[in-house]
């Protein structure tokens, strides 16, 4: 082959591993959301649990050392606590099997109908089959998810948010589990799935203001649970009630190898009072894509000086529905804006949000479609 022509298919070949290259790396960074995260934080999960057994073998023995020693003086066998994981704190009394309480009375909290550990079926179904079983199971359950128990007082009114955009498969599988856990709790709920509509990036955090403004139109709801649609909840002992402190409820995840990613992580799954939502002026409506909104969130609770309470042990496990689809873009400014946390908390939130929402009561849930846009949430510069 003529030198020349070697030349331009080397060159040719060159172009095309650079290109392929550079595609392959934006596709990373850019549209695979939590791709990079994922991977990262599966890497550091399988670390800190290769250092967790060497330091538990370490501590059995020492244990056993420690054991050995003093029962040859005084004979005692005492337990030497040597792990401070959560899950070794001790576990909570739960009311006894057949224990009765008053219509007229707060219901308890801890209730015998909550066993823990829930089958998880994330199969595939059709909504109006849940819907069916659903109604078939508890007769009582209202248009939109209302429902609330007859045989004591609900502690708490819970307004439970979903936003959504594109996953219809995932919200039949979300209340198929959800629904009857909610019951056994006690709770009294409803659910607000938040559609977004129109081409812009996905605003999780803004579909959340939105979904608090509406609900509340809706009823005096006294507790918010701001829920990704494709976390599935484990335990039904993790309960939905809210508390003196904002509370992150997806703590262990599966794709995050059960471990806290980090520790100010308050993605996926949380519930704060209706006051407290209030007094942090909401989420911040200025991230466009996926991350970052939820650390922001975190920076304002510890502003208005709060801190985060999480369920302890093995509660606060979820499943992550599989996808079929591409997810949402990554927000690549959203660690410049968290800088500004602070500053900002004041000037975005509930308190600058404008919009025009279109409601519809469906019958496991209250539709809420909703066109977003950088103008409806204006923002002077900061
Ligand atoms: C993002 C958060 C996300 C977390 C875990 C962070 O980089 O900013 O929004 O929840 O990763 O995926």
């Amino acid at each position: 082959m003529p030198t020349h022509l070697r030349f331009r298919r080397r060159s040719f070949l060159g172009l095309l591993f650079l290109f392929s290259l550079s595609t392959s790396a934006l596709y990373f960074i850019y549209s695979a959301p939590g791709v990079v995260n994922e991977y990262l934080f599966m890497v550091q999960a399988r670390g800190i649990q290769l250092r967790q057994n060497v330091r538990n073998i370490g501590a059995q023995v020492i244990e056993q050392v420690v054991r050995g020693a003093y029962s040859g003086i005084n004979g005692t066998d005492y337990a030497y606590d040597f792990n401070q994981s959560e899950t070794d704190v001790p576990a909570t009394p739960y009311l006894p099997e057949g224990f009765t309480y008053l219509p007229t009375h707060v219901c308890p909290e801890k209730l015998p109908s909550m066993k823990g550990r829930v089958d998880v079926n994330m199969s595939e179904i059709a909504l109006e089959e849940v819907e069916r079983a659903l109604q078939e199971e508890e007769p009582s359950l209202g248009m939109g998810g209302h429902w609330k128990p007859h045989d004591c007082i609900p502690h708490w009114k819970v307004a439970i948010l979903v936003p959504f955009r594109n996953r219809h498969e995932h919200l039949p599988i979300l209340f198929r589990h959800l629904i009857p856990i909610l019951q056994r709790q006690r709770l009294q709920f409803a659910f607000y799935v938040i559609e977004q509509m129109g081409n812009e990036p996905f605003n999780r955090a803004m579909l959340f203001n939105v979904g608090f403004k509406e609900a509340m139109k809706d009823m005096d709801w006294d507790c918010m649970v701001f829920h990704d649609v494709d976390h599935i909840m484990e335990n039904d002992r993790n309960y939905y009630g809210c508390g003196e402190m904002p509370r992150h409820f997806a703590v262990k995840l599966n794709k995050y190898s059960y471990m806290l990613p980090y520790p100010e992580f308050f993605g996926g799954v949380s519930g704060l009072t209706v006051e407290q939502y209030r007094q942090i002026n909401g989420f911040p409506n200025a991230f466009w894509g996926w991350g970052g909104e939820d650390d922001d969130l975190w920076n304002r609770v510890q502003y208005a000086g709060y801190s985060v309470s999480r369920p302890a042990g093995e509660m606060g496990r979820y499943m992550s529905i599989q996808h079929h689809h591409r997810g949402e873009v990554q927000f690549l400014g959203r660690y410049t804006l968290l800088r500004r946390s602070k500053e900002r908390q004041s000037l975005d939130g509930l308190n600058n949000l404008h919009y025009s929402p279109l409601v519809s009561r469906r019958t496991l849930y209250t539709n809420v479609s909703v066109s977003l846009s950088r103008q409806m949430a204006p923002v002077a510069d900061y």
